[in-house]
């Protein structure tokens, strides 16, 4: 029989009522003679409500508990659609991660998935049931916790559950009709797109596209499993993340990131050896670093930036301050306010003159770009913060992805 895996997001098990709609979707994918994997998010804002409600009892971090407390968020949801379900008369069955045999790195917060058991999901499908999972948590056997698998991670533990079972495919159903050529909520005539390749995806899911985690990508293309992003509030056809697509694009499409933060180390010695000292710690206090630009050395001297997670802004600057100190550099400052705005489309490796373009249609909406990244299908621009939404709809109109504006 074929197997299905569905992921439904926050919004698509917001309350009582969308949970009984996301039941009779699967019911129906069930009984048009499928087996029926369903993987949920935490109900609507929940898991945001829980990380607040974390910082008001305490500022300090306690990664393990933290985890055991946002995990509660899917547990919710998964219990609840596991009753809608039966309510149908079909047998369900809810299982946190650990019973389904996520197995996980021992990282709080940010766990990698490193294998499946899902010895309970087959029993649990042998049995013609719709087995439901708690999307975005799995357990570290090293240390026998509960993990979780960062933001957004729901759609990681889909793409990967599907990869076990050998699904057909896996649907994601979320709060838009589909992937599109940039945010919709921040440009208005943004297009759907019919379909994007697992490369392409991955870059605009790194870039900020946060409609799909990029490791639910990765997973995807590794083990080549179709994921086909969708609407919960309707049975439209979305966009399919896949091997192949049928036309090539030179530009598929513009993402951005708010997420990030830049911090700037002054005045560094310019000799060899330097760049090492300020990095290697940041690595070793497990901060990911994005971005880096290192200006002209002028009489010795030299700055270096570097972007980080908003979220990491603090130990990141605490380890350059360390460092700037050791190495005699002048200082260190943070700008929170900036954004990254990026170009992707696989067409960009045989196309000469998209960066100038990029940079020519920027300068055009009065952008000015602070530090640039490329990759061969990707050019990514460091903007002001303020300036985010002229640079993405600029970008987006000067390379005619949008429908026609109404007027
Ligand atoms: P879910 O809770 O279903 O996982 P998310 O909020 O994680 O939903 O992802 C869906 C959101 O992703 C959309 O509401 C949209 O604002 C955002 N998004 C960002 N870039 C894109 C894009 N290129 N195409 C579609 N949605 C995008
Ligand atoms: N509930 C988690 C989050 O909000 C995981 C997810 O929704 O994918 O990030
Ligand atoms: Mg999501």
């Amino acid at each position: 029989m074929p197997i299905v895996v569905q992921k439904y997001g926050g919004t698509s098990v917001a309350d009582a009522e969308r949970i009984r709609a996301v039941a009779a979707r699967a019911v129906a994918t069930h009984n048009s003679g499928n087996d029926v994997v369903v993987v949920v998010s935490a109900m609507g804002k929940s898991t945001d409500e829980l990380i607040t409600l974390a910082n008001e009892v305490t500022p300090n971090s306690h990664p393990r508990e933290m985890d055991m407390l946002l995990t509660a968020g899917e547990r919710i949801s998964m219990a609840l659609l596991a009753m809608a379900i039966q309510d149908h008369g079909i047998g369900s069955m809810s299982l946190t991660g650990s019973q389904a045999g996520i197995l996980t790195t021992v990282e709080h917060g940010h766990a990698e998935i490193i294998g499946i058991r899902g010895d309970r999901v087959r029993e649990g499908l042998g049995e013609d049931k719709i087995v439901i999972v708690a999307g975005f948590q799995g357990f570290s056997p090293e240390t026998r916790d509960v993990t979780t698998l960062g933001r957004g991670g729901s759609d990681a533990t889909a793409v990967a559950l599907a990869a076990t079972l050998q699904a057909d495919v896996c649907e994601i159903y979320t709060d838009v009709d589909g992937v599109f050529t940039a945010d919709p909520r921040l440009v208005p005539n943004a297009t759907k797109l019919d379909e994007i390749s697992f490369e392409e995806m991955l870059e605009m899911a790194a870039a900020g596209a946060g409609v799909l985690m990029a490791r639910s990508v990765e997973f995807g293309r590794r083990y080549n499993i179709p994921i086909h992003v969708r609407s919960s509030f309707h049975g439209e056809v979305g966009t399919w993340v896949k091997e192949e697509t049928m036309e090539e694009a030179i530009i598929r499409g513009v993402a951005h990131d708010v997420s990030e933060a830049k911090v700037t180390v002054h005045g560094v010695p310019d000799s060899p050896g330097l760049a090492a000292q300020l990095f290697e710690p940041l690595a070793e206090a497990g901060l990911s670093v994005d971005m880096i630009v290192q200006n002209v050395s002028r009489e010795g001297v030299t700055d270096i930036s570097f972007t980080v997670p908003r979220t990491d802004i603090d130990a990141a600057e605490q380890a350059a301050k360390v460092t700037a100190e050791a190495i005699g550099a002048d200082g260190v400052d943070v700008d929170h306010n900036i954004a990254k705005v990026s170009l992707v489309g696989a067409g960009m490796k045989d196309e000469l003159g998209i960066a100038g373009k990029m940079f020519r249609i920027l300068a055009e909406h009065g952008v000015n770009i602070e530090m640039i990244s490329t990759s061969p299908i990707r050019i990514s621009c460091v903007v002001r913060g303020d300036d985010v939404s002229a640079a993405v709809q600029g970008l987006h109109d000067g390379f005619s992805l949008g429908t026609e504006q109404e007027s």
